[in-house]
């Protein structure tokens, strides 16, 4: 069952999507060559608390810590570690929740380390506009699919590949709720969205092919190629007047 929010219900999680929305703003000035992901992870942890919300991930699943770090082509779920240093070309996802006065936050960006790749540039590029693509038919009325379908024709006119395994999800008192939204499929199909629906719209973009597996620590999700993937994500409610991007600043 997909939940409606009222207004009311929307403005708080308006306020945990903005929290996420600082937090990626704070985090992506302090990336750069020689940082650690254990660093950024405990940067993020500390601002997300000090803003008053609690980090949703760390304890999710038995999650460990409270930023997911994924370099390179690590797609999703990265777990932070001091070993891991950033380097000068790479690319790295952060993915944050929040959890404030009942609500989630969620919202996913990869950002570049120094200098990168002309292919690793375009790939953030067309994931983010594979994601602003997708918001814009999350229109009330619309078909679920359509979000979904606007994705992927985006993402595959420009010979990248949309990861399957991975959706987008509802959002609200729990981080994952009904429905379900993948990255992939023929517009017209699946719930009529409604005013007051709360979705978290996340590409997952690869290089290759969409084909993905986890690693030996049982969430590291990789490319099962090593091509470069990317990540972008936001939390939107649907309204009669278009989509509310409320992680966006
Ligand atoms: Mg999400």
């Amino acid at each position: 069952m997909i939940i409606l929010k009222s207004p009311r219900e929307i403005n708080i999680m308006r306020k945990a999507n903005q929290i996420v929305a600082k937090t990626h703003e704070y985090l992506k000035n302090l990336i750069e060559p020689g940082i650690s992901t254990a660093e950024i992870n405990k940067k993020g942890d500390e601002f997300i608390r000090e803003h008053g919300a609690e980090p949703s991930f760390k304890g999710y699943r038995g999650f460990p810590a409270s930023i997911c770090v994924s370099i390179n082509d690590e797609v999703v779920h990265g777990i932070p570690n001091s070993q891991r240093i950033l380097q000068e070309g790479d690319i790295v996802s952060l993915d944050i929740g929040t959890f404030y006065k009942g609500f989630n936050g969620d919202a996913a960006r990869t950002f570049a380390v120094g200098k990168i790749s002309k292919e690793a540039q375009k790939l953030l590029k067309v994931t983010r506009e594979a994601l602003d693509k997708g918001i814009k038919k999350a229109l009330h009325k619309n078909h679920l699919s359509d979000i979904s379908h606007a994705i992927q024709s985006h993402v595959e006119k420009n010979n990248f590949s949309v990861v399957r395994e991975y959706v987008g999800h509802g959002i609200g008192t729990d981080m994952h709720e009904a429905p379900q939204i993948p990255n992939f499929g023929s517009p017209g199909h699946g719930p009529v969205l409604k005013e007051g629906m709360t979705l978290a719209i996340e590409p997952m973009v690869n290089v290759g092919d969409f084909k993905v597996k986890t690693l030996d620590d049982n969430w590291t999700v990789v490319t099962e190629d090593g091509s470069l993937s990317a990540h972008f994500e936001h939390t939107i409610a649907i309204t009669k007047k278009g989509p509310k991007i409320l992680s966006k600043i």
